[in-house]
């Protein structure tokens, strides 16, 4: 992934380069993609004050020029949720809540850090 903003003074839109062809809308990753993406305004929010105006994953691989582009809701109640998601993930993980119920699919695991760990612990083969 790659991030960067427009708009030196303002930060008004973010983007986030994906080297895929765009996902069905129902695509698991998608939401993951999505969420980074609220996740990276939250924290220029917090270094500039403001949400960026409008977010957008761009899909690189996408043979379809009109479709590359894909905007990513950014308002207050998106992000919020998110945070609030991601503060839910960090308490089960301190309670040691954690297991890999099912395996993403491939192409996470394969961009995954810490696949050699899940491998190791045999939740991948
Ligand atoms: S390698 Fe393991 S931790 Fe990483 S995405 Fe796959 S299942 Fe999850």
């Amino acid at each position: 992934m790659t991030c960067f903003s427009r708009g030196s003074e303002d930060w008004k839109w973010s983007i986030s380069k994906r080297k895929a062809a765009r996902p069905a809308e129902d695509a698991p990753h998608l939401t993951l993609y999505r969420q980074q993406l609220q996740l990276y305004a939250y924290a220029l929010q917090k270094q500039n004050g403001q949400y960026p105006e409008r977010l957008w994953l761009y899909w690189t691989d996408e043979a379809r020029q009109e479709r590359a582009f894909m905007e990513v809701p950014c308002g207050r109640d998106e992000i919020e949720a998110v945070i609030a998601s991601v503060d839910d993930l960090a308490t089960k993980i301190q309670q040691r809540q954690f297991a890999v119920r099912t395996t993403p699919p491939s192409m996470i695991c394969q961009a995954c850090d810490i696949r050699s760990l899940c491998r190791k612990e045999g939740i991948l083969s």
